[in-house]
């Protein structure tokens, strides 16, 4: 059989010997077969810098490698010759690149530059629509998959996005998943999933109760004006496909949810009192924007910031004790980024992450207290877009600039913060004041 050769270095001194291999299980036991064999030119000079176990090979003349696939290999080898494989390269390739990497023990972050730019080139957003809407056996737009790479590879930008993506556009419960078959130990902390989770079922909530809190106020009375408002009110919700909210909300992604009110159309005419007469189309449309705007995705350096630090628990536990919010949002790498990023992406204790909540609640009272009219109304169609991609441009050099975060520029520049703006709005919307 001849064995086709890959050129990765024409000046190349030696060939790696690949035996693609996979994994058989039956009744004598597991073993591995070969399936495949493939010869790699590479410079002997450049496999033995980067990698010890290779190292150790090439010395005694031997050239074997193995993987499961020689898609990873080829990806990991150019990188290591100075080029960057970009074309045909998927998120399987990126996952058995890890793999390689990792089972042969080059250098942990050597792929972590050129993930970034290889994502940075991907159509992300349209490709995992269009994954989600088909669902096809491929599994390589399955946002899902790209959870794991981004987060190994230290992609703030990348997972960011995807846990944006995720939150907003997966039905029922989020979880990771994998396009190869790899071992048990290439996944996510646990705690990475359960606070996507529970982002997922915060926004279920925040949209819920502005929804619901025209119905506190004019239920409250049995004047037969506000029973008529508040039936109209819920059929008209009905009408929009995205009520009874909490029965959709388990079924339905948030985006749909979202898209579906924005067809909300009902105004309270005829006989009204001062407790039904409401711009229901105002509060509504606070629900879409709000809702919206809550949740930016995981940052991975918050998270860090977040994690145990220390091999002492007790050392970590006075370390974040002292940590106060603004540490939280200075020297992450993605600029934009809101408070409810920062809740989430926190992976420390439970009673510190409360503690900082608590601070942070007791901040922004301070400065609503200081005085915070209605807001001015806003163009109703700007506020029914399902999502806002649009601020991201997605994988641009605004995300990875070093320097002070603009989240953070932003709200010191301006007198009113992100939820002084939100809670005016919501409390016009429902004709109560701020
Ligand atoms: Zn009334
Ligand atoms: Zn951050």
């Amino acid at each position: 059989m001849s064995v086709r050769v890959i050129v990765i270095d024409p000046q190349g001194d030696v060939h790696l010997h690949l035996y693609v291999q996979e994994l058989i299980k039956n009744d004598a036991g597991t073993f591995k077969r070969t399936i495949d064999e493939l010869l790699f030119q590479v410079s002997k000079a450049t496999m033995m810098r980067y990698s010890s176990r290779v190292k150790d090979a090439l010395r005694t003349n031997s050239n074997d490698i193995y993987a499961a696939s020689s898609k990873g290999v080829e990806i990991l080898l150019r990188i290591l010759h100075g080029q960057n494989p970009t074309v045909g390269v998927d998120i399987s390739g990126v996952w058995h690149a890890i793999v390689f990497r990792t089972e042969n023990y080059f250098s942990p972050t050597i792929l972590n530059d050129w993930y970034a730019g290889w994502y940075k080139l991907q159509p992300i957003e349209q490709n995992f629509r269009e994954w989600i809407r088909t669902k096809p056996e491929d599994q390589n737009w399955n946002p899902r998959c790209f959870l794991f790479p981004s987060w190994h590879l230290n992609d703030a930008v990348a997972f960011l996005e995807v846990t944006h993506f995720l939150v907003y556009n997966v039905a029922r419960y989020i979880s990771e998943e994998r396009p190869i078959k790899a071992q048990d130990k290439y996944r996510l902390d646990n705690q990475v999933i359960q606070q996507l989770n529970a982002a997922r079922g915060r926004l279920r909530s925040i949209a819920f109760n502005i929804l619901f809190n025209p119905m506190e106020r004019i239920l409250a009375t049995k004047k037969s004006c506000c029973e008529s408002a508040a039936g109209d009110y819920h059929r008209a919700l009905v009408e929009t496909g995205s009520w009874p909210w909490e029965r959709l909300g388990n079924s339905t992604p948030m985006n749909t949810l979202l898209k579906q009110l924005g067809d909300f159309s009902y105004q309270a005419l005829g006989e009204t009192c001062g407790r039904c007469r409401l711009d229901y189309e105002d509060v509504v449309e606070a629900c879409i924007h709000e809702t919206n705007i809550y949740f930016d995705g995981l940052c991975l350096d918050c998270m860090d910031a977040s994690n145990p630090k220390t091999e002492s628990s007790d050392r970590d536990y006075w370390k974040h004790s002292t940590m106060s919010k603004g540490e939280f949002l200075t020297g992450c790498r993605v600029k934009l980024h809101g408070e409810a990023t920062w809740y989430h992406s926190f992976m420390g204790r439970r009673e510190d992450f409360d503690r900082l909540r608590q601070e942070a609640k007791t901040e922004n009272a301070r400065e609503l207290g200081q005085g915070s009219q209605t807001q001015p109304r806003r163009n109703r169609k700007e506020n029914t877009q399902p999502n806002r991609r649009a601020k991201y441009q997605h994988g641009g050099t605004e995300y990875r600039d070093k320097g002070e975060p603009k989240w953070h520029l932003k709200k010191k520049d301006t007198e009113k913060s992100k939820s002084d703006e939100s809670y005016a709005r919501i409390m016009a919307a429902c004709g109560l004041s701020a």
